[in-house]
């Protein structure tokens, strides 16, 4: 018996068994982005993803899995195997709200295991130049007094986009026709031409184009305006009380991926984070870096949860439709 269990645990080890993280890793990585390149997703996944290159030691390979909302991309990271190279990278809109939106065929919960909480931004209320308002009041009034609604650019029914924009209607009574895109990169590309008239969008994927005048910025959705949007009103003080809405991101493995792996890749992120020139590319974006209580991997997964007990009732309640 006792030769059993021994020659069984040396077949582990020949065969590797399971992966551990002692020569972990060895080769590059995938991470799989959701949405579109060029998106504020892809974005951060390119930014902390080069800087944890350097501290793993081995390339990190953005793929970008788009569709329905991004609930395709993660299902990818769902069904790979649990070894540490394939990493989701999502947010409020891919780990929490697309369960309220879609039937998933997995669990955001138990089918995965959080790594690490990544930057926050809060969102802004963006027009298409040719939008004649002048302020948020102006901007409702000219929604309300169309005869067809306008429409709102989104990454998909339950992307944070999307969410954001049945807020705006569920505060202001107005009603806005959504507009899917593969991730709200082509969605900007489309306000900037004006083929859609607004969009309820990250702060990170909008900042740099109402700071060239290309979009028309309105209100942020947090209590305290930008420091990289000081001009721009928060909702509150634009007349729209208690719109606050943060989109925060996330790293997920699959479930069953061994502690230490975890370990080293949640020590690689945190560490890209705390980089001071990291830092500054993210906050130059409107994007906030956690609080260092907030990182560990049990702390995503205790927010994740709390994140879905907020805002699944809203969700389910807006009986939000998958075309
Ligand atoms: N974060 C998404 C993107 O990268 C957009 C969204 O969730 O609205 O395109």
């Amino acid at each position: 018996m006792r030769r059993a269990i021994v020659a069984a645990a040396f077949a582990l080890l020949a065969f590797g068994g399971p992966a551990a993280a002692d020569d972990y890793p060895s080769h590059p990585i995938t991470m799989v982005v959701p949405f579109s390149a060029g998106g504020p997703t892809d974005a951060l996944a390119r930014i902390l993803g080069k800087f944890m290159e350097s501290k793993l030691g081995k390339s990190i390979v953005i793929e970008n899995v788009t569709g329905a909302a991004g609930s395709i991309g993660v299902a990818r990271v769902v069904h790979a195997a649990p070894d540490g190279y394939t990493v989701s990278i999502g947010h409020l809109g891919t780990h929490v709200a697309n369960g309220a939106v879609y039937k998933l065929g997995y669990d955001l919960l138990t089918d995965l295991e959080p790594v690490v909480l990544l930057p926050s931004n809060p969102m802004i209320i963006v027009t298409k130049n040719a939008v004649p308002a002048k302020s948020l009041k102006e901007l409702v009034d000219w929604i309300k007094a169309k005869p067809v609604p306008p429409t709102a650019g989104t990454a998909g029914a339950g992307s944070g986009s999307h969410i954001a924009g049945i807020y705006l209607e569920n505060l202001t009574g107005v009603k806005l026709q959504f507009v899917p895109y593969r991730g709200t990169a082509p969605a900007m590309n489309d306000l900037i031409a004006g083929q859609i008239d607004l969009m309820v969008d990250q702060l990170s994927n909008s900042i740099a184009q109402v700071r060239a005048g290309t979009i028309r910025g309105y209100a942020v959705t947090d209590t305290a305006r930008a420091q990289s949007a000081p001009d721009i009103p928060t909702a509150d003080e634009a007349g729209l009380k208690g719109f606050h809405m943060t989109l925060w991101s996330g790293l997920w493995v699959p479930k069953g991926t061994p502690k230490d792996i975890v370990a080293k890749l949640n020590a690689a992120a945190v560490a890209a984070m705390n980089d001071p020139g990291v830092r500054k590319q993210l906050e130059n974006q409107g994007l906030q870096v956690p609080p260092a209580d907030k990182l560990s991997p049990e702390a995503l997964g205790t927010w994740q949860k709390a994140e879905i007990a907020k805002w699944w009732p809203m969700i389910k309640a807006a009986h939000v439709e998958v075309k």
